[in-house]
């Protein structure tokens, strides 16, 4: 089966999904297994300033390395850890072991980098999510203000509002928060200016109609005069080429992400990007 999960990978879980329970249940246990086994890792995907081409940030985007199957994305196993509250535990980790890395990388007086992470649902609202959140962040001794929760329009309408207290509160505590995805989901404007986020991003599939021919208004323009009226950053992700590059930052966006700068890596070479680049200047010289 060829799901479509937006990436156009082959979906080797979709059997799961459609088939027997046993099948979902052997994924379950195997994504159990993972926790308790180590094999899941975070991978992290430069952020950076359209503008100077500085980094700015690190996106952490999990992944699964498994026995048999070998490196797995999150968009074939994340649905699953959601059904089956996994995530729970599995996002722990991976807050856990990003904290580990950039404690690593601040000892190496490398530049302040933001970070943000991706967090489901599940796991916001959960009346205790707050208060662990914070404790992991004092074991470490990180300020809240390195993290940038990303979440989406569904998740933050979850949970009779618990998902919004949870969030408002690690807002106070100083972490923001930026709507993923954004422009897929259905908010309203009016549940849009009651939502305690600092920046829209704008989903690839937008980004993506990016091209030569551009119709004389198209759904970028629109979130960007959303994320200016609502007086948000905007950000976006799937940055692909010069020209999308060009028309985001013409747009007033301060933040992308994409292949155009660079994929997901493991922590090493993250670290090894940081620390060979001069204290100042860009991070990434691109064509013109
Ligand atoms: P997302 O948060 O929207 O992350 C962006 C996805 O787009 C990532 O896929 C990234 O590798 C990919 N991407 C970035 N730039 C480009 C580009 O220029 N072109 C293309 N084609 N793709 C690009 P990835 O890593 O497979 O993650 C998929 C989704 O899984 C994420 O979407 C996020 O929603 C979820 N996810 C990842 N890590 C975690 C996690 O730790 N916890 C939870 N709950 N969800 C996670
Ligand atoms: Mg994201
Ligand atoms: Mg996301
Ligand atoms: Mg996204």
């Amino acid at each position: 089966h060829v799901k479509a999960n937006g990436k156009d990978s082959y979906c080797f879980y979709s059997d799961a999904m459609e088939g027997t329970d046993s099948s979902y249940l052997s994924v379950e246990r195997d994504l159990y297994l993972a926790l308790e086994q180590n094999q899941f890792e975070v991978f992290f995907q430069p952020r950076v300033d359209p503008f100077s081409h500085i980094i700015v940030g690190m996106e952490a985007l999990l992944r699964w390395h498994h026995p048999e199957k070998g490196l797995i994305y999150p968009g074939d196993f994340i649905w699953i850890a959601e059904e089956s509250k996994l995530i729970v535990p599995i996002g722990d980790w991976v807050l856990e072991s990003t904290c580990e890395e950039l404690v690593r990388w601040r000892k190496q007086r490398l530049p302040q980098l933001k970070i943000s992470l991706n967090i489901s649902p599940v796991q916001l609202e959960r009346p205790n999510y707050v208060q662990k959140f914070i404790e992991t962040l004092q074991k470490h001794n990180l300020p809240a203000s390195v993290f940038e929760l990303e979440v989406t329009e569904q998740g933050l309408l979850r949970g009779q509002g618990m998902a919004v207290r949870n969030l408002r509160q690690l807002r106070e505590y100083g972490i923001s928060v930026a709507l993923d995805d954004f422009g897929r989901g259905y908010s309203s404007l009016s549940s849009l200016q009651n939502f305690p986020v600092n920046t829209l991003k704008i989903d690839r599939s937008f980004v993506r109609e990016i091209e030569d021919e551009l119709p004389k208004v198209c759904a970028v323009d629109a979130i960007a005069m959303m994320a200016k009226g609502l007086n948000l950053h905007m950000a976006a992700e799937g940055v692909e080429n010069l020209l999308q590059l060009e028309y985001l930052r013409n747009l007033g966006c301060s933040e992308v992400q994409g292949y155009l700068y660079g994929k997901a890596m493991p922590a090493q070479a993250t670290l090894d990007i940081l620390s060979n680049q001069p204290a100042e200047g860009p991070h990434f010289i691109l064509p013109d």
